[in-house]
Parts: C-alpha cells; sequence; structure tokens
C-alpha cells in the first residue's frame, strides 16, 4: 500500500526523542531533511547518511525509510571529528569509552536506532567515509553529508559519493555557512563546487542546511 501524507508526518514520539539525543541538528533542519527525503526516497532504494554521530539525523531519514520501505546506510568511524576530541570545542567526555579511551559514538547510535523501532531500516557502517566509498556501487536516492568539516574531508565525500546520485536525486548538504564568520568554509566549498560542475542545482535552504537535486 503506498504511503499516505499522514503515515509521511514526522511523529511526535521521534521528535521527542530527537530532541533527546545528542548531536548537532536543530528540528527545523531536521523536519527539512525529512520532507525532502521523504519526496527522494523509494521502495526499495537507499538513502546515504554520511555523518551519524549519535543518532539525531538518522532519525529523519530513519522514519522516512521506514515508511517508504528503504534504508538507510548511515556511514562514521565513530571516532569524531576534529572538534569532537578531547580539549577541543564539541568534545563530550561521556562519549569516551572507558575501556579504549577513545571517542566512541557507535554504542549511543545504536541505543537512538532502538528506542526509535527503526533498526531494521537502519544499516550502521563503521569506517572512513573514503574508505567505503572506494568500493561503494550502488545508486543513491538521497545523500546527506554531515561528516568531517576539514577541506579533506568534505572535498573527499562529495568526490567520493555525489556520483552515486540517481538523475533527479537528492544532494543534501550541511553546515553550509557563506560567511565565514559564520563558521567553516568546506561544506560550503563542496557545495559551491557541486553547483559550478553543473551536475546539480539548488532546491531550498533550511538554515545551514543546502539540498540540491541532480539534473
Ligand atoms: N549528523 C549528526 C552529526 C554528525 S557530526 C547529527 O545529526 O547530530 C560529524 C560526524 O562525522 C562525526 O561523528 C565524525 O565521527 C564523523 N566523521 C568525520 N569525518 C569522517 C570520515 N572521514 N569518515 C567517516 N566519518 C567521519
Ligand atoms: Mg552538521
Amino acid at each position: 500500500m503506498p504511503a499516505t501524507e499522514s503515515d509521511m508526518r514526522f511523529p511526535e514520539r521521534l521528535a521527542t526523542l530527537a530532541e533527546r539525543v545528542k548531536g548537532f541538528l536543530p528540528e527545523d533542519e531536521g523536519l527539512a531533511l525529512h520532507a525532502a527525503a521523504s519526496a527522494a526516497a523509494q521502495p526499495g532504494g537507499v538513502i546515504v547518511e554520511i555523518g551519524s554521530y549519535c543518532g539525531k539525523s538518522t532519525l529523519y531519514l530513519g522514519h522516512v525509510a521506514s515508511v517508504i520501505g528503504a534504508s538507510v546506510v548511515t556511514i562514521d568511524h565513530h571516532r569524531g571529528s576534529e572538534e569532537h576530541q578531547i580539549g577541543w570545542e564539541y568534545h563530550d567526555a561521556s562519549l569516551v569509552d572507558p575501556e579504549t579511551g577513545l571517542f566512541d559514538t557507535l554504542p549511543t547510535l545504536r541505543r537512538t536506532l532502538v528506542n526509535a523501532g527503526i533498526e531494521e531500516f537502519v544499516v550502521p557502517m563503521i569506517g572512513r567515509s573514503s574508505t567505503i566509498a572506494r568500493w561503494w556501487r550502488t545508486p543513491i536516492d538521497f545523500l546527506f553529508i554531515d561528516g568531517g568539516h576539514t577541506d579533506e574531508a568534505a572535498r573527499a565525500d562529495l568526490d567520493g559519493w555525489a556520483r552515486w546520485i540517481r538523475a533527479g536525486g537528492t544532494l543534501a548538504i550541511h553546515d553550509v555557512f557563506p560567511d565565514p564568520a559564520d563558521g567553516g568554509q568546506a561544506p560550503y566549498r563542496i557545495f559551491r563546487a557541486a553547483l559550478d560542475s553543473g551536475e546539480f542545482v539548488e532546491d531550498c535552504v533550511a538554515g545551514s542546511l543546502r539540498l540540491l537535486h541532480r539534473v
């Protein structure tokens, strides 16, 4: 049975959970991500997320997958970006594994998926996104880039992953700040590169989230 508009609405229960999950996605951007993924996802198809962290954004994408009958592949090495390391601005000491002493968001991601009831629709892949991109061969309906914010990491995500977006599929990029006073420039630079390639056009903006589609 095809999904109805009310099936597709992001449920209150998940909105409450999303609010509690650690992470970096304001609700309005989450809802914009959800709406865009609802429009692009296809039954049996794949949504790819780069940068799972504790699963905040994964909740929005996972709900879409559960309604449409798609899968979310969410990729992260779970060791955190530069800004999450000890001594940096966004370090959270409660996410350090006491046994290894390493930053590790994977256990929290798994709890988030269980609590949301979407484990069946979300496949976490643990590793560096550029390593996984080397052998990825599957067309993507919706790609969300929210991983490392160095130029090297962001560029590798665009180069390694955007090529798999099918015609009409969506490219979503987070943390795009045209003004350097608002934040780092790597996501903005890959957003510009995607537009300048002529392969993508912009659809809309929500906060620092940019949505484009492949022409
Ligand atoms: N989407 C999340 C936030 C992601 S934070 C939310 O909604 O809250 C960025 C994440 O990207 C971190 O968890 C970090 O471990 C991961 N990351 C950074 N560089 C990466 C790389 N090269 N490969 C895989 N994961 C990476
Ligand atoms: Mg982000």
